[in-house]
């Protein structure tokens, strides 16, 4: 199988430049960077190359960012599916931080899920069909 090669440069302070530029397009570094590292004696991946993106401290602080969003954006379905994704995010991302957490939403969320089945199925109910008419 051909792989195709690229030329990396890499000093013995942790800077490394490797021709895919997977770091400054992906923002992870590439296997041949890794290689490169292992190379020239570093042994661990140098700090300005773990983006903020990839570490818990960016994590949490996303998931305690408030959706600017009022009671008034909530009008259309996109806006409204894009509000509740972000609050599951929020959600999921502080119960998966702890046990505690974790059995508070597994005790919450099905009795939310329970309230939510009774709505939409009282919506239903609520609104007459043409096929049950006649
Ligand atoms: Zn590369």
């Amino acid at each position: 199988m051909f792989e195709k090669e690229f030329i990396v440069t890499c000093d013995k302070t942790g800077v490394v430049i490797c021709g895919c530029r997977c770091f400054e397009f992906r923002g992870c570094l590439c296997r041949h960077a890794l290689v490169a590292f292992q190379l020239v004696g570093i042994s661990s991946i140098p700090q300005r190359y773990i983006l903020k993106r990839w570490t818990k401290e960016m994590r949490y602080r996303h998931s305690l960012d408030e959706y600017n969003m009022d009671d008034n954006n909530l009008l259309d379905e996109s806006s409204c599916y894009s509000y509740l994704v972000h609050q599951t995010v929020k959600i999921t991302e502080i119960s998966a931080s702890s046990n505690v957490a974790f059995n508070v939403a597994k005790e919450v969320i099905p009795m939310l899920l329970k309230r939510m089945l009774e709505v939409a199925n009282a919506n239903i109910v609520e609104q007459p069909s043409e096929e049950i008419r006649v």
